[in-house]
């Protein structure tokens, strides 16, 4: 079954009732092995690294909402982008955006470095510099859009294009859809050849459970990846893969309310004569308000401000707010606030994406918007 809207697929997809015994829901494969009925004779699954129902339903559901024509799982965002990794040679550069996700600075810059990959980062809202930083080795493109925790929108139909005109073979566009989720935003259709998420987040949406997913039309780039998630093994088990399934179902319904309250919020605190700055692209004063109507559904549920006073006051807000939990992580159905310098973004402390040490982050929830506004409004107050 693969009905046509976004919402039906996220419940149907992969997920067709269990031929054994009719369950509705997905059942949790929990073994490692399985029975032959003659030496090499099975029904497609041998060892469960290779592959498992339940985590195949997840990947069949992964790729229909990102209109994939295959999808892999991974036991956490970062097995993922090490998997896609794995896919270059030593000698091979790759362009990345600055105001990366700190572990995926801190993977390429302090481990595969160590592997002669070479990595450059660039203000990707800039096409002409993304356009200057190719070289003739150039494999790969890495972007995210909207960028953690500055909140740019990068121009992903604009990137692809420039990949695609450089010289010599063409590097694969990379996109880190986490921010967005396939709801938002599905960078396949706008050029890029491969889509990783930290299922971790918005997918799983509950803050109970730690995963990746990566997906691809290229029939070459799909059978590359699948060969290299069981040679490497970073493999989700059966039940956390049945989490995420459960997360999707309700992702439409979710992103939805996420977007509401953050844009509410927004609203809120760019009028507040505490705040100096909101970094939010549903925001007409959002630098790339545009390219974010025009790539993005809705304008999804994070966002970062920086207060008037400073650094002190960033600490304070963090430590006043009662419903939204001071925390790192992003995307769950919970509000959490956090300030990236001291927190998510320690590991980019002192090279060129150090984040102002003021900045508060916030992942807005799906709670009552106005019991949020109101808490922020209470926390702003404390002194
Ligand atoms: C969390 C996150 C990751 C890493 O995912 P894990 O599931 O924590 O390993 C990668 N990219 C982005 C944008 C993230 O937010």
């Amino acid at each position: 079954m693969n009905a046509d809207h976004f919402e039906t697929r996220a419940i149907h997809a992969g997920q067709e009732p269990d031929s054994a015994v009719g369950a509705v829901v997905v059942p949790i494969y929990q073994t490692s092995t399985y029975a032959q009925t003659d030496v090499g004779a099975h029904k497609g699954y041998d060892y469960s690294r290779t592959n498992n129902p339940t985590r195949q339903a997840l990947e069949v559901c992964l790729a229909s909402l990102e209109g994939a024509a295959n999808g892999l799982c991974f036991a956490s965002g970062m097995g993922a982008i090490t998997t896609i990794m794995l896919l270059l040679q030593a000698g091979d550069h790759v362009v990345v955006c600055d105001d990366v996700y700190g572990g995926t600075y801190r993977l390429f810059r302090n481990v595969l470095e160590n592997y002669q990959l070479q990595f450059t980062f660039v203000d990707m809202t800039d096409l002409n510099a993304t356009a200057r930083a190719f070289r003739p080795n150039t494999r790969m493109v890495w972007l995210e859009t909207p960028t953690n925790p500055l909140m740019k929108v990068i121009d992903i139909a604009g990137v692809a294009k420039e990949a695609k005109s450089a010289k010599g073979a063409k590097p694969w566009v990379v996109v880190d859809n986490t921010f967005a989720s396939p709801y938002l935003q599905q960078p396949l259709a706008l050029g890029a050849d491969v889509v990783m998420h930290s299922t971790t987040k918005y997918l799983g949406g509950h803050s109970d459970v730690v995963g990746g997913g990566v997906v691809t039309s290229d029939p070459e780039l799909f059978e590359r990846l699948k060969f290299l998630q069981n040679a490497a093994g970073a493999v989700p088990g059966a039940f956390d893969c049945w989490l995420v399934l459960r997360g999707v179902k309700t992702l439409a319904l979710r992103m939805e309310r996420h977007s509401a309250n953050a844009l509410a919020i927004a609203r809120f605190l760019a009028q507040h004569p505490a705040i100096a700055r909101v970094m939010y692209p549903g925001l007409e004063s959002h630098p790339q308000y545009e390219i974010a109507q025009r790539q993005m559904r809705a304008p999804g549920g994070m966002l970062s401000f920086i207060p008037v006073g400073g650094v002190d006051s960033a600490m304070q807000i963090a430590r006043a707010t009662r419903l939204f939990t001071l925390g790192e992580s992003l995307g769950g159905v919970e509000s959490l606030i956090e300030v990236p310098a001291a927190m998510t973004h320690q590991s980019v402390a002192g090279s060129p994406l150090e984040v102002d040490p003021a900045l508060v982050r916030l992942s807005v929830g799906i709670e009552n918007g106005e019991d949020l506004i109101a808490d922020l409004q209470q926390a702003l107050h404390v002194r």
